[in-house]
């Protein structure tokens, strides 16, 4: 365990008040040490990509002489997916870049929730028939609005439909739902699929971070689409639970507070 170092500054203030604050000095190690394992992700993250693209049309250029007409569409359409891959990756840092300068201003427009349910199983429709699965809809009736940023939410909730049918298996449902709980929202993503093992349910939200890297790559994964989630929550003043069974499926929750009239 690390030990902690304290710091304390005691400035003196109007008349005989004294400001003492504390800083944990472990907790901003912690920060740059997360900052700094970041930039190294998101640099590797980009470099595999970047490498092949250059690989391929290195070749493409020196031997066009030499590849066959097959393989050339072949080694195109190769360069054309990693470039789509480095697209979504640099997307996603954006977005969570934004929501993240944004952290420290509560969004508080009222937002209904039905039109941005519908939007995101319209986007996902393609997805949902290509994997077989059915999307389900079981939103409570007369649901109140949220206080939030509506294009945030749609983003949370296209994360984690797009979630569900990745590790969802397929041919299973995968099933949006919304009530009412106390002062919130209660927003419900389920699928019927991999599961998350309880040692990693704890860091599936951390940037970059993936159960089986190459399974999350080789369907289009980045690894941020749950950090995202987990900022837009956090900004959201809300909260996020994940409940899952490995072989059997996972539930992600996400409550969000009820507008005030
Ligand atoms: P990715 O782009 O890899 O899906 P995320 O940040 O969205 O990145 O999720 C992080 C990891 O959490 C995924 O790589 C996957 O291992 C796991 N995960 C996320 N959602 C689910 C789910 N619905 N079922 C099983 N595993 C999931």
């Amino acid at each position: 365990k690390s030990r902690r170092h304290w710091l304390m500054r005691v400035a003196p203030l109007e008349g005989s008040t004294r400001l003492i604050r504390f800083v944990d000095r472990s907790e901003a190690r912690a920060a740059e040490q997360m900052r700094v394992d970041f930039v190294a992700n998101a640099s590797h993250e980009l470099r595999t990509p970047l490498a092949t693209l250059i690989g391929y049309t290195e070749t493409l250029r020196e031997q066009s002489d030499e590849v066959d007409p097959a393989t050339r569409d072949r080694f195109l359409s190769v360069v054309h997916d990693e470039a789509l891959r480095m697209q979504r990756v640099v997307e996603d840092l954006i977005s969570l870049s934004r929501i993240e300068a944004e952290k420290f201003t509560t969004p508080t427009d009222a937002v209904a929730l039905e039109p941005l349910i519908d939007r995101a199983l319209e986007s996902e429709r393609r997805t949902a028939q290509k994997r077989g699965s059915e999307l389900v809809r079981d939103v409570a009736e007369r649901l109140p609005p949220v206080a939030g940023d509506s294009g945030q939410i749609l983003q949370l909730l296209d994360n984690l439909l797009s979630n569900a049918l990745r590790y969802g298996e397929p041919g299973t449902p995968v099933t949006v739902s919304a009530r009412t709980d106390g002062s919130m929202v209660r927003l419900s993503v389920s699928d019927c699929g991999d599961g998350i093992a309880p040692e990693h349910i704890a860091r599936v939200t951390e940037r970059f971070y993936r159960v089986d890297t190459s399974r999350s790559r080789s369907l289009g994964g980045t690894g941020l689409g749950l950090s995202i989630v987990k900022h837009i929550v956090e900004r959201h003043r809300g909260r996020l639970s994940i409940d899952s069974i490995v072989g059997k499926g996972t539930t992600i929750h996400v409550l969000l507070p009820i507008a005030v009239s």
